[in-house]
């Protein structure tokens, strides 16, 4: 299959035509980057600093870099210059230091907290305490070069889609109520990142504003 018939491909199963598309290039070659930014993609999802560093030295600069892997504080300084936004925040630490460095190059960094909704151990993301107290602590009224403009989620990976469907509509749930809540000034609730190659068609019907999709369109990944 070609990278441009499974855009389209895809393109056709939006229920939500106004959803963002990032075309999630992890492990992916950069030709293969540059035939999707041809036909008109513009987001790119990367998982590692090192990766997204590079690829942003090939790619034109309109593109807008997604940060959506899990990002360690010793690696925020590379990244900060251009990154468009950050998927994967799960600690007052990290948004310390997205802060600090955002400073260092005079940019205000969106940020997206990931929030734990699977039944896997292994995934990251706050529980729904943490998260009130990152919330309603006091040093994030603080962090000045940061903005929250949503959360993120991923569903267990499982062929069970009833059980996918809860987890984004208890995600949604939680952002809709985000939303009408009085938050810190340096928070809008607007976007909700959820659904991947897997289950982007649920993910959209549950009110998804973004979709991270990269085996749909760039075929399997090659792990080396
Ligand atoms: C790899 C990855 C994706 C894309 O997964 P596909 O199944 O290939 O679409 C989406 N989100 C995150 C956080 C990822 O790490």
């Amino acid at each position: 299959m070609s990278i441009k018939v499974n855009l389209i491909k895809i393109k056709n199963t939006f229920s939500n035509p106004k959803c963002t598309l990032v075309a999630v290039s992890k492990t992916q070659p950069i030709p293969a980057l540059k035939e999707a930014y041809d036909l008109g993609i513009r987001d790119f999802g990367e998982n590692k600093v090192q990766e997204m560093v590079e690829k942003q030295a090939e790619l034109p600069d309109d593109v807008r870099w997604h940060m959506i892997g899990h990002l360690q504080t010793n690696k925020v300084k590379y990244i900060a210059s251009f990154v468009y936004l950050i998927h994967g925040v799960d600690s007052l630490k990290i948004l310390k230091e997205i802060n600090k460095q955002a400073k260092k190059v005079d940019r205000i960094i969106p940020c997206l907290l990931q929030i734990y909704i699977a039944k896997e151990e292994s995934k990251f993301g706050l529980d729904e305490n943490e998260l009130e107290e990152i919330i309603t602590g006091n040093e994030i009224q603080s962090f000045q070069n940061i903005k929250i403009i949503g959360l993120m989620g991923m569903a267990t990976f499982t062929e069970n889609s009833d059980i996918v469907r809860s987890e984004f509509k208890s995600l949604y749930k939680l952002f809709t109520d985000l939303k009408i809540r009085n938050l810190p000034s340096n928070f809008k609730m607007k976007e909700l990142s959820m659904g991947m190659s897997g289950d982007y068609i649920i993910a959209q019907k549950e009110g998804s504003t973004m979709v991270r999709i990269g085996t749909a369109i760039f075929g399997e990944r090659n792990y080396k």
